[in-house]
């Protein structure tokens, strides 16, 4: 479960999150939806404490997030990113095992099994030896996929997982992450792919200008919008 009461972020002057009042239920995945600026990628971020929150509180799995240290974090939320983020001077394998030789303080045996056994579970199995540059963006989006869930995480957060994908490796990456939202993970997903949002989500959240607008479910959002900027968002996104 993920809690945030009242949170607000600046970036110096900017107020980017204007106080962010919200509950995500465990296992269940929220789609996040709202124009360029409005705040998706720091409220994910602020989640996985890559950005300091100014005010309020954020509680995930009934702890406050600065009781934890990154280590016992990163054990809880893992992160997917629109630029895959990949460590491009280690091979696939390597990647996925990184965090769990250094954070989860695995031997090097039962790493490489539980890497080889998540990048099946992807379909890369036969790229484990290569480097993040010879793949498709596709591909290291799924060892990105990989890489996360190997953590075994409670909680998912995708920022943008298929926008700087090729069109015919887009839905490869919907694929996986579909697959995701049936394992009883808490997946909280920005995304612009209002068809797959339509399919998966629990729950949508619409955000403007560092707040949220409107939540609810996808009837409700998405199919009939109470709110006007909702409304002339997902008229231009569709
Ligand atoms: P979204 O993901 O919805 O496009 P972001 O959370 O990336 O929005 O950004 C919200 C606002 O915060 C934007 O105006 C952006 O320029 C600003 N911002 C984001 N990150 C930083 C940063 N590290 N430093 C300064 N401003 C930032
Ligand atoms: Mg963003």
């Amino acid at each position: 479960m993920v809690s945030l009461k009242g949170v607000t972020n600046s970036f110096g002057e900017l107020q980017v999150l204007k106080g962010i009042t919200h509950t995500f239920q465990k296992g269940k995945t929220t789609v996040i939806v709202g124009a360029s600026g409005s705040g998706k990628s720091t409220l994910l971020r602020c989640l996985n404490q890559l950005v300091e929150i100014d005010q309020g509180e954020i509680i995930i799995n009934q702890k406050d997030i600065n009781e934890y240290n990154h280590s016992d974090l990163a054990k809880e939320v893992g992160m997917v990113f629109q630029q895959f983020n990949l460590f491009h001077n280690m091979t696939v394998i390597e990647n996925v095992m990184y965090a769990l030789i250094k954070v989860k303080k695995m031997n090097k045996e039962d790493a490489v099994e539980i890497a080889i056994k998540g990048l099946k579970a992807v379909n890369i199995e036969e790229k484990i030896e290569s480097y993040p540059s010879q793949l498709s963006g596709g591909q290291q989006q799924r060892v990105a996929i990989a890489r996360a869930l190997a953590m075994k995480p409670s909680i998912m957060l995708f920022d943008e997982p298929t926008s700087a994908l090729d069109p015919e490796t887009v839905s490869e990456v919907l694929d996986e992450i579909r697959k995701l939202t049936k394992t009883g993970l808490t997946n909280i997903i920005v995304t612009h792919e209002i068809g797959f949002a339509k399919e998966i989500a629990d729950e949508v959240i619409f955000m403007d200008d560092g707040k949220i607008l409107e939540y609810g479910s996808v009837e409700e959002v998405l199919n009939n919008p109470s709110n006007e900027r909702t409304k002339k968002f997902i008229e231009k996104v569709l």
